[in-house]
């Protein structure tokens, strides 16, 4: 089928302009980002973000754009998600000095596939600054849509780092934008769950997830279609799963039924589309068979709603296919038709021999049949339509006050850290009146929703298979073979703490 005509209605919410109306972006970029290195071997290579940049400036794009070098989160930034003992970890570990520190590696699940590396408080510090950044320009309001391709981290816990990623910066971001927007959406189109994010807002009715992946047999193990969110959460949470080899055609036929269905009835103040580019044919790590075009055909998508947007990065390791695709992407985001001849760059050789910006589809099996497709679709769309009979309250416009906890006793001076903070732009922004309350929510217990056939210990059983699933590919990582241990919602009985602080107060 036709991508562009599948669950049309993209531009229904569209209040004023239209597609061909430009968009304000501010993007996100730290000449320091590509120096990074995870080690020989490793999958994740922060050079793609670089290259990225290289393009986006061959195309001439940095002048259509404001070029924002992100200031790095502070400690107190990153605990508004993260545990302080964690952070405090991340801040002090050196390759040097890990092995004095077994436990605390073992304990914060760092070592592996999550190595310590030159610079790594810095570097976490970095893409989750730009991501921040991105969250506070959007809501003062200067700019349309906001990008940080070295952000997207999705797999990061509360107190634990995942899948190449120590902080969560997609949570941070949503955090920042929960104090302006009483409703985000989190959209997540890389080929692994998106489970961190998920996880940290899984009880809560002001953030929605949805999260498209690949199902069964891979990492994380997370994200069965009957995850649904719990609590307040319940029905504010959407896991799409998938299977080898979608194309492009497959992909938009679920992907804009269940999104458009998505912004009719959740009507988001802003929307964070995760643009992990492991999805794309030929990833060394994935096993979807989606273009470059197919990809970002959801952007596209997304920017048609005119809702603050914030595009992040996120997984992508065959680097040459990850570059072309965000190149492509921030093009669609500033409304830019880019010549498929790529310019002359200092990567030119990696693009050889087609020397084209298009990420082409291959012939590979597509294991999605439409009725498969259909079926996930339908009762997809059969939770949404419950959101309108969900027991909690709709689309209150504020949490109420008896809601909020007590404050938390390391209060930040309201008006300490402001919007210049982020960035090197010295403008004349005024800092956002932060009457926002820092405070913590301890001691959620977080529980999985269960079928009313699903006993607990079944349940548990699931999860703890899923979680102990192995990686694929993990040899490729050049590490060892022995599968993470996946500490997140083992059992009902030990979640705690692992969410999101909401301690927000609205601010209108
Ligand atoms: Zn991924």
């Amino acid at each position: 089928m036709d991508p562009s005509s599948a669950g049309a209605g993209g531009n229904s919410l569209v209040s004023s302009g239209t597609d061909a109306q430009k968009r304000r972006v501010c993007y996100f970029y730290d000449p320091e980002l590509g120096n990074y290195y995870y080690g020989q071997g490793h999958a994740m290579k922060p050079h793609r973000v670089r290259m990225t940049h290289a393009l986006l400036a061959h195309y001439g794009l940095l002048g259509r754009m404001q070029v924002l070098r992100p200031l790095p989160a502070r400690d107190r930034d990153l605990c508004r998600f993260h545990s302080d003992d964690y952070v405090a970890f991340l801040r002090t570990v050196t390759p040097e000095t890990q092995f004095h520190q077994i436990s605390s590696l073992r304990r914060f699940n760092v070592g592996e596939d999550c190595p310590v590396f030159d610079g790594l408080y810095s570097y976490c510090q970095t893409y989750a600054g730009a991501s921040v950044g991105g969250a506070v320009k959007l809501n003062h309001g200067t700019h349309d849509i906001a990008i940080n391709w070295s952000g997207g981290l999705h797999h990061a816990k509360k107190s634990e780092a995942s899948g190449f990623c120590y902080v969560n910066d997609i949570v941070l971001a949503i955090l920042e934008l929960l104090k302006l927007h009483e409703r985000v959406l989190y959209i997540d189109i890389d080929i692994h769950h998106g489970d961190g994010v998920e996880e940290a807002f899984y009880t809560t009715n002001r953030v929605m997830t949805v999260s498209f992946h690949k199902f069964g047999e891979y990492f994380p193990g997370t994200g069965d279609i009957r995850d649904i969110g719990y609590s307040e959460g319940k029905y504010y949470c959407l896991n799409v799963p998938l299977d080898d080899g979608i194309d492009d055609d497959s992909y938009q036929s679920i992907f804009k039924p269940i999104i458009g269905k998505v912004m009719e009835m959740f009507r988001p103040g802003a929307v964070v589309l995760q643009c992990g580019a492991d999805s794309l044919s030929g990833d060394r790590l994935g096993c979807f068979n989606l273009s470059g075009k197919g990809h970002a055909e959801c952007v596209k998508y997304m920017r048609s709603f005119n809702v603050p947007l914030l595009l992040l990065g996120g997984g992508g390791y065959t680097i040459r296919n990850v570059s072309r695709c965000w190149c492509y992407e921030t093009g669609v985001a500033l409304g830019q038709e880019l010549d498929e001849k790529l310019p002359f760059n200092e990567y030119y050789g990696y693009f050889a021999p087609e020397y084209s910006l298009y990420v082409a589809s291959s012939n590979m099996e597509n294991k999605n049949t439409r009725k498969k497709l259909e079926e996930i679709k339908c009762e997809i769309l059969d939770n949404l339509s419950k959101l309108q009979h969900a027991p909690s309250v709709q689309f209150e416009e504020r949490i109420p006050e008896t809601k909020l906890p007590e404050p938390d006793e390391d209060q930040e001076d309201p008006d300490e850290r402001h919007d210049p903070d982020y960035d090197m732009v010295l403008d004349d922004h005024k800092p956002l009146e932060h009457s926002a309350r820092r405070s913590l929510i301890q001691n959620i217990r977080v529980k999985r929703e269960f079928t009313e056939t699903e006993t607990k210990d079944q349940h548990g059983k699931r999860l703890t298979t899923e979680h102990t699933g192995p990686e694929p590919m993990a040899e490729d990582l050049g590490s060892s073979k022995q599968a993470p241990e996946f500490t997140t919602v083992s059992s009902v009985q030990e979640l705690q703490s692992i969410q999101a602080i909401l301690d927000v107060e609205t601010l209108v």
